[in-house]
């Protein structure tokens, strides 16, 4: 058999598609996805692969652009399958950054943490894309083809970044059930528009018409300036980028770390916005100069303090919440010295009573 040009292929991939097992090709509405599913789909009508195939997309939410689902439907047309999209119970992207922030801030009140926590994720915490998109797509293929080996195709590529640059083309998950195959992980971007163009398919219009270099959220936490920019221009982008702006005004966290989505676009704003955003900033800068009066040894390790505060550090911690709790409008409990110590010796209890480990931590 002809193994089609350029293809990542190893013994156990070819194995599993001799023996039927079933495919599944997750796709984005992204170049690379179609790229994938058109390189695996070409190897398995070579390989007369005899199992199931199917392509599972999934759905973010209001995140997404407004393309992607249309993109990834004419995909499945193109190889005569189903689209099969899944999407997390409990809401999209948005709703999930925007219940953290409100997590954060009833965790802030209850001294159930020390330091607000950031509502976005960040490159080293994905929670976006390992609750939004692994988790979910996972438990469909594990209830769908139950106890059985299951090959998961992404559009992984080497040329994308350094992390990626050192991935395997398979690796397994820890159950040993579900094995993800990167297929299209030595090709370039040329060879990736080249397939997509030679099927006679159309890539998603982000890359052309609105000038973007990945076509992914709207708005990622790991875009370029010039990608957020872009998003920021097109109308279809406008109520979630107002709704992204407001939360980084409620929060006072900037969604790329030190990069504010608002000062993106700013002539996409309200004056009123503007001004709000503005003061966000500034209560920003205010709140990292009294977070940096408490030690490390007052920071609360998996959720629990360590230990007791002296009432020095008491002190320290019960003026640095009335500061904070001003400065956002919370309703916080344990403002004074010997409130702070009341809930330690709380929380000190209830962790020595409680394996931690058994915790549910967000
Ligand atoms: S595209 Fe970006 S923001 Fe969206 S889920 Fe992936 S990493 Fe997170």
């Amino acid at each position: 058999m002809e193994i089609p040009h350029n293809i990542s292929l190893t013994p156990e991939i070819e194995g599993l598609v001799a023996s039927g097992s079933p495919v599944a090709i997750g796709v984005s509405g992204g170049k690379d996805s179609q790229a994938a599913a058109l390189a695996t789909f070409s190897y398995l009508d070579r390989a007369q692969h005899s199992g199931p195939r199917i392509l599972i997309h999934a759905d973010l939410g209001s995140v997404e652009w407004s393309d992607s689902l249309r993109i990834c439907k004419e995909l499945a047309t193109h190889f005569g399958r189903d689209l099969v999209v899944v999407r997390r119970k409990a809401g999209g992207l948005m709703e999930r950054w925007k219940s953290r922030w409100l997590s954060s801030k009833t965790r802030y009140e209850s001294l159930s943490t020390v330091t607000l926590v950031p509502c976005w994720s960040t490159p080293a915490m994905r929670f976006c894309t390992s609750e939004q998109k692994t988790h979910v797509i996972m438990a469909d293929l594990k209830r769908r083809f139950k106890g059985q080996k299951i090959i998961n195709v992404t559009g992984v590529r080497r040329e994308e970044s350094a992390a990626r640059s050192r991935m395997p083309p398979t690796s397994t998950d820890t159950a040993g059930q579900i094995i993800t195959w990167r297929p299209i992980i030595d090709h370039t971007v040329d060879e990736v528009f080249g397939a997509i163009h030679d099927a006679g398919l159309l890539p998603h219009p982000a890359y052309r018409e609105f000038g973007m270099s990945r076509v992914s959220c709207r708005f990622c936490i790991m875009s370029n300036l010039a990608d957020l920019q872009a998003a920021a221009l097109q109308p279809e982008s406008q109520g979630l980028l107002q709704e992204m702006v407001d939360l980084e005004i409620e929060s006072s966290f900037a969604f790329q770390g030190s990069r504010w989505l608002g000062d993106i676009a700013p002539e996409k704003l309200s004056s009123s916005t503007r001004h709000r955003l503005k003061q966000a900033q500034e209560r920003a800068i205010k709140r990292k100069s009294v977070e940096a009066t408490l030690t490390k040894a007052m920071l609360f390790t998996k959720g629990w303090p360590e230990r007791m505060l002296t009432d020095d550090e008491a002190a320290l911690l019960c003026n640095a919440r009335n500061q904070i709790s001003k400065m956002y409008g919370f309703a916080s409990d344990h403002l004074t010295v010997s409130g702070i110590q009341h809930r330690y010796a709380e929380l000190l209890a209830e962790k020595s009573e409680k394996n931690p480990k058994q915790m549910e931590f967000w």
